[in-house]
């Protein structure tokens, strides 16, 4: 749902969100896009080639619904961009650290382009992000709660788990390792261990 003036929106099949003259993603959105989803495919390489998820396509519009930059669809399966998010700056703790900014709006949508499909080998999000915070405390000593542990990656993650995971896929494909330590429990909590 549309947050405030720098909220995204999770888009249940887009619902809510009015775009025009939705567009294939110029250049500059295009670039940032194949950056992040090669940066997903390297260290996940299980998404390669996978139907649920689109890696390709990505447009740019006129989003109308205030409040909103960009969104996925999940009929679609594609994001969309809008044309104003090109120019985004937010340093606070809204988003991770670095992450707001087109590259981190891109790869917050690419992440939830991950999340709305069950994909095989991974995990939901609902327990993804169960298993993280079990991991986030064993390794701090910590006792924080759920929504703390949300918290430590963003103000936004606490959302919802939704949000908690494509902000730690936001944070992690923008910082890499350098992301927060509960960013990288979320993505190494995704992926199902081989057995
Ligand atoms: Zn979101």
């Amino acid at each position: 749902m549309p947050k405030g003036s720098s909220g995204r929106t999770a888009t249940a099949g887009g619902k809510n969100v009015s775009a025009e003259n939705i567009q294939p993603a110029g250049r500059e959105v295009m670039t940032t896009f194949a950056k992040s989803a090669s940066n997903a495919v390297k260290r996940f390489p299980e998404l390669k080639g996978n139907p649920y998820v689109n890696l390709h396509e990505i447009n740019q519009a006129d989003i109308k619904t205030p409040g909103v930059l960009a969104y996925y669809g999940i009929d679609s399966k594609s994001i969309v961009v809008g044309n104003k998010t090109i120019d985004y700056q937010d340093q606070s703790d809204f988003h991770p650290a670095g992450t707001g900014n087109l590259e981190g709006v891109v790869a917050h949508e690419l992440g939830h382009a991950l999340s709305y499909h069950q994909l095989p080998g991974f995990r939901d999000v609902e327990k993804t992000v169960r298993i993280a915070h079990a991991k986030y405390n064993r390794q701090t000593d910590g006792k924080l709660t759920r929504a703390e542990f949300m918290r430590e990656i963003s103000v936004y993650a606490a959302e919802s788990t939704h949000e908690t995971f494509a902000e730690a896929f936001a944070d992690w494909s923008v910082n890499g390792i350098k992301a927060s330590k509960a960013s990288l429990a979320v993505m190494s909590s995704w992926r199902m261990s081989k057995h």
